[in-house]
């Protein structure tokens, strides 16, 4: 399939099965849309990261870049499921999963009918996430792991988690974490929903796990190397959050244009006050920007090229451009935004977690930072 027709049944797919009011309606109702995965399937979407050798499509990282950016643009919470799938689920098994694990999930997580989601972090460990306390130790052949998980996505309706624990000394840090993959219905797995002010179509869960007993070959990768996988697969976790926010910043961008054109005060249109056009223009600057560096990413991913920074600032500059974009259509709309039938108050709602969810942006800038070789602090 070529890019074009790849976008073109994206495009069909979106406004058969999500058309405007139903997207409200599931925002409003807390309604997922889970039952969509099995068609996002059959379109053969999340096929598009994986190898033509292991029954995918074989995608360059443009192409899925691409899709994002469109189904960003159209509902996050459809763009939240494919990123779960391809930039989290796939690349991992892809990158550390065994041959077995491989076989075992990646043709079900092709065709949409699984999903796994990341339990990462903890009450005490949330930017610092190598302070996990979870812990899993040998018993019999198998191992038993215990602690607790918060903020877990989707948990529920996941097949599997990804839990990181704790296999080493709590002293040794990263290299004493290693990755399970969990059946979520293991017995001593239990959850609690979160209330929470956005993203209502992406529940988040409290996950207690007591005494969850595993098969030797839940471990996932190297045992002690757990945070090094999780770290080779970051790029393409951040560069698919940063397509898909770049998506939503040229929504509320296309709302607020649209309103600046519409809405006639003091006899003309609001967009015709330069304060106004100049606002909507700086919207229009920023969201290019990030698509620029969104697009060049992808290049990066596809020649194969390191991009830890350019990962950081691409995830960086999306969500601060959707944040000020959607505080900006905020103001142009007024009280038309600040509706709650509206979909700008949506988009400026759920905008709020992407600057400090999967890495808080202050973190981020140490990456970037640490790339331009300031030299040890005096004294450290
Ligand atoms: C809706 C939602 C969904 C989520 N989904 C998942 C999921 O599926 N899986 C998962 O594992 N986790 C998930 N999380 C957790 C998310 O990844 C964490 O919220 C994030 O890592 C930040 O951790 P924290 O909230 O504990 O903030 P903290 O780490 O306590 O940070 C608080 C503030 O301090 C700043 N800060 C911390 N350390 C530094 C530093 N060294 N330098 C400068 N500033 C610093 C941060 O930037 C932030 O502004 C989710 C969270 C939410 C709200």
């Amino acid at each position: 399939m070529s890019d074009s027709e790849v976008l073109d049944s994206v495009e069909t797919f979106l406004h058969r099965r999500l058309p405007p009011d139903e997207i409200r309606r599931r925002d409003a109702g807390h309604v997922p849309p889970y039952d969509l995965m099995p068609r996002m399937g059959e379109l053969g979407l999340f096929a598009l990261a994986v190898p033509e050798a292991e029954g995918g499509l074989g995608a360059a990282w443009n192409t899925i870049a691409q899709v994002q950016l469109k189904l960003g643009q159209h509902a996050y919470m459809v763009a939240s499921i494919f990123n779960r799938v391809v930039g989290f689920g796939l690349m991992s098994l892809l990158t550390y999963g065994s041959a077995a694990q491989r076989r075992l999930l990646v043709p079900p997580l092709m065709s949409g009918e699984v999903f796994c989601a990341l339990a990462l972090s903890e009450p005490q460990a949330g930017s610092d996430a190598a302070a996990i306390r979870t812990r899993a130790v040998r018993h019999g052949d198998g191992w038993l792991i215990n602690g607790r998980k918060s903020w877990i996505s989707d948990a529920l309706q996941a097949r599997w988690l990804i839990v990181p624990a704790r296999t080493g000394p709590a002293h040794e840090g990263r290299p004493g974490i290693s990755l399970f993959l969990v059946p979520t219905d293991s017995p001593g797995i239990s959850m609690t929903m979160l209330p929470k002010i956005g993203n209502n179509c992406m529940p988040s869960f409290d996950i207690g796990l007591q005494d969850v007993d595993l098969p030797a070959h839940a471990l996932l990768g190297e045992e002690g190397r757990g945070f090094a996988h999780l770290m080779s697969t970051l790029h393409y976790s951040r560069a698919s959050m940063a397509a898909t926010v770049t998506g939503a910043a040229e929504s509320a961008l296309q709302i607020a244009l649209s309103h600046a054109r519409e809405r006639v005060q003091f006899n003309r249109p609001i967009g015709h006050n330069q304060v106004i056009a100049h606002r909507l223009a700086d919207m229009r600057m920023r969201v290019d920007l990030s698509r620029l560096m969104v697009l060049h990413l992808a290049g990066l991913i596809d020649q194969g090229a390191p991009c830890r920074r350019e990962a950081a600032q691409a995830k960086i500059i999306a969500t601060e451009t959707l944040r000020e974009v959607t505080d900006a259509g905020m103001q142009i709309l007024a009280s038309a935004g600040y509706s709650a039938e509206s979909d700008m108050q949506r988009l400026w709602r759920d905008s709020r977690l992407y600057t400090f969810g999967e890495g808080a942006n202050e973190v981020l800038r140490d990456t970037v930072a640490r790339e331009l070789q300031l030299g040890s602090r005096a004294g450290t």
